[in-house]
């Protein structure tokens, strides 16, 4: 493992069980990914791009095989220091964007601090990153008062609330027009080059590759 290998994947397998049914979704997945990277994972519907995501972002655990992050194999570790990892160095964002209907923009981005900061430092770094998304005459707003693209900008100042090393993004952009789709795009471009994340996003776009340090493709749950 190099000096900038933040995650590295060794040979795992995810299967799903439906009742008596197994349903392969990973076939032996290896991979490295170095700090700094913009990597799209492509592939067709069903090909695991989902599943490899959220293995990689402690969602979920996989069958078989090792996941480090950094030194550590994250993988078999207990559930409560994942999610600790998953709260203070990873961000996620969803197609669907996952906002709470019931809470405001400020409410949704503030929430994931909450469980580590006082709620006046929460408020506080929750308004600076809608103002850098152009929110700021929304912060009251509720999400089905805010368009399929603002909503994207709010969920993604919440994956960025406590300040993430990695974003993960499942097809953050596959719910938007041309436009705000692009617009998106232009964000994640400035989290890779001027925030230092690592950056890892799928997606069905192939005009978006251009965005991307390194693609991989799934075929079947394997890189192709
Ligand atoms: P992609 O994101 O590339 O479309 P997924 O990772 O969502 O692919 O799915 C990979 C395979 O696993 C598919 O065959 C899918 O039907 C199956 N699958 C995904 N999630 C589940 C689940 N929760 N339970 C059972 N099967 C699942
Ligand atoms: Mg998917």
């Amino acid at each position: 493992m190099s000096e900038k290998t933040l995650i590295k994947v060794n040979n795992i397998t995810k299967i799903y069980k439906l009742g008596e049914v197994e349903v392969p979704a990973l076939n032996g997945v290896s991979l490295e990914i170095n700090e700094g990277d913009f990597l799209i994972i492509t592939g067709r519907n069903g090909s695991g791009k989902s599943t490899l995501m959220r293995q990689l972002a402690l969602i979920d655990r996989p069958n078989s095989g090792d996941i480090f992050l950094k030194d550590k194999e994250v993988s078999r570790m207990q559930t409560k220091k994942r999610r600790k990892l998953r709260l203070t160095r990873l961000g996620y964002i969803f197609q669907e964007y996952a906002l709470i209907a019931e809470l405001s923009a400020l409410e949704n981005v503030m929430l994931p601090a909450m469980m580590l900061r006082p709620i006046k430092d929460c408020r506080k770094r929750a308004k600076e990153l809608l103002e850098k998304m152009e929110l700021k005459d929304k912060l009251n707003n509720l999400p089905s008062q805010l368009s399929g693209g603002e909503q994207q900008k709010v969920a993604i100042a919440r994956s960025l609330v406590n300040d993430p090393e990695i974003l993960f993004a499942d097809e953050p952009t596959a719910n938007l027009d041309t436009t705000a789709g692009h617009e998106v795009m232009e964000i994640f471009k400035k989290l890779s080059q001027e925030g230092n994340h690592t950056i890892i996003m799928v997606t069905h776009e192939p005009e978006e590759e251009v965005y991307a340090n390194r693609i991989i493709r799934l075929a079947d749950g394997k890189i192709a």
